[in-house]
């Protein structure tokens, strides 16, 4: 047995029976065909930033982490071909020392590539879809150890499929990614009222590239981040920035969390504490160091996409919830906006979509919580984010995705002996393991 293996919130803890780091196609093919003729499985992780179980395994884990960096860059046609296994962060600095940026990220930028894109993540944004949506083209070797492309031209259903795929195609060696111009994004961020806010949410959807809001739960208080290209000076970067990100967002949101986590009961009250704290702030930045945020402070966390028409109502049902429930929860429920894609399985496929997120800080109770929100999110056809934790199984799937079954199809022709299955996926997928791994 190898190590224990620990996700980025500790909420997922297993021991594989061997970690491998491969660095070519090559030997990424002996690895997938050793383990079928072993009848063992395979699970690829990327940097473990994911809650759901979809890397756990008590056989072989495969992780690109030594298969970084840039192939090449299309400069007529704006695409880059990246090494799957390559973290957003280095993605981020690889593409700007070439003078291209990707569109659009997500919060964070430490996960790989070839992971975030697998669940789906996302960031904000009314005319940006998923960051699957910026493929181009994947490369991956599948369950009969082959190397197969494909791309919007070439193959486009599978490349449908393999754009969210959860890591149950096969391994994703490369990815095509369409890129822009290095731009410069400005970065606005301030207190507002939630009701102001939601009266006012077309005009801020429409005026802003990148719009969002954190949602102080218990209050009517939010905190507003809006971006949008900008050719300004740089500006509220170095030391302003390093005290307003580690310092307010990490350090004394810590501080504050870990007060109510000793008193659940003041929860409430810090949520009105922090709500007060935001101060009105403007940065200026290259656009890939504007998106990406630090996160020190672990906790637990569920998103749902809906379709976009349902927001408010969520929110109010979300509201009332607060209302009569009285969960204590510090923690801020972050609202975004997607457009809509035509991937297979992505959650934004067919219809333009809010996405809503709650958080609950490590340590403290959020079954309740979670599980009661979970509902609201069902009720308006949510579908939840891959990687953060929920409680769908075959049969919502199966029942808020059209193309489950042609998902489902695709799978079984990449990987007909199920060497990427692991129990989770089994049993979101309602297939069957190879033989000698059914006890998992
Ligand atoms: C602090 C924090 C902030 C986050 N912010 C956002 C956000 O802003 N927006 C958002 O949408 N999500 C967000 N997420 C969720 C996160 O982006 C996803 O869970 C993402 O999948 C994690 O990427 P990873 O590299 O850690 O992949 P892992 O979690 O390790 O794996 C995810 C999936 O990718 C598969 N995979 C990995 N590598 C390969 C490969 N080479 N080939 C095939 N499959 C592969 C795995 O098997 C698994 O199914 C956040 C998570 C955290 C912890």
């Amino acid at each position: 047995m190898s190590e224990k293996f620990e996700n980025w919130s500790g909420s997922l803890q297993f021991t594989p029976e061997k970690i491998m780091y491969p660095q070519s196609d090559d030997e990424v093919i002996r690895i997938v065909r050793r383990a079928v003729q072993a009848g063992k499985t395979v699970r690829m992780i990327g940097s473990g930033h994911s809650w759901t179980p979809l890397v756990k395994t008590d056989s072989i884990l495969l992780s690109l982490q030594k298969y970084q960096g840039i192939v090449s860059i299309d400069r007529e046609n704006n695409i880059a071909e990246v090494k799957a296994g390559t973290s957003i962060k280095q993605l981020g600095e690889l593409l700007y020392e070439q003078g291209y940026a990707m569109e659009n990220l997500g919060d964070i930028d430490v996960q790989s590539l070839a992971g975030a894109l697998s669940t789906g993540t996302h960031g904000t944004g009314v005319n940006y879809g998923t960051l699957s949506t910026q493929l181009e083209g994947v490369t991956f070797i599948n369950g009969l150890g082959e190397i197969i492309t494909c791309s919007r031209e070439v193959k486009p259903e599978l490349f449908r499929a393999a754009q969210v795929s959860l890591g149950a195609l096969g391994v994703i060696v490369r990815m095509k990614i369409r890129v822009v111009p290095t731009f410069r994004l400005k970065l606005h961020t301030k207190g507002a009222n939630l009701e102001e806010t939601l009266d006012r949410l077309e005009d801020y959807k429409r005026e802003y590239q990148h719009f969002e809001f954190y949602w102080m739960p218990g209050t009517k208080k939010v905190y507003l981040k809006m971006a949008n290209p900008s050719t300004d000076e740089f500006r509220g970067i170095g030391i302003s920035r390093v005290l307003q990100e580690i310092f307010l967002e990490n350090i004394l949101l810590g501080s504050l969390m870990w007060v109510a986590r000793f008193i659940p009961a003041f929860s409430r009250m810090i949520s009105k504490i922090i709500a007060a704290s935001t101060s009105e702030n403007i940065i200026v930045d290259h656009s890939h160091r504007i998106f990406a945020t630090v996160r020190w402070i672990k906790f637990n966390e569920m998103e749902y996409n809906i379709p976009k028409e349902h927001f408010k109502t969520v929110i109010y049902e979300m509201e009332a919830a607060f209302e009569r429930e009285k969960y204590q929860v510090p923690f801020p429920i972050e609202c975004r906006w997607v457009k809509k894609d035509n991937i297979m399985i992505s959650p934004a496929s067919g219809r333009d979509s809010a996405y809503i997120a709650i958080h609950q800080f490590k340590g403290m109770k959020y079954d309740k919580y979670f599980n009661d929100m979970e509902k609201i999110f069902r009720k308006y056809n949510g579908r939840p984010h891959y990687g953060k934790m929920n409680s769908a199984n075959l049969a919502n799937f199966a029942k808020i995705y059209p193309e489950w079954e042609s998902f489902q199809s695709i799978r079984k022709e990449q990987d007909p002996q199920g060497v990427f299955l692991n129990p989770y996926l089994k049993g979101i997928f309602g297939a069957k393991m190879p033989e000698k791994h059914q006890h998992i």
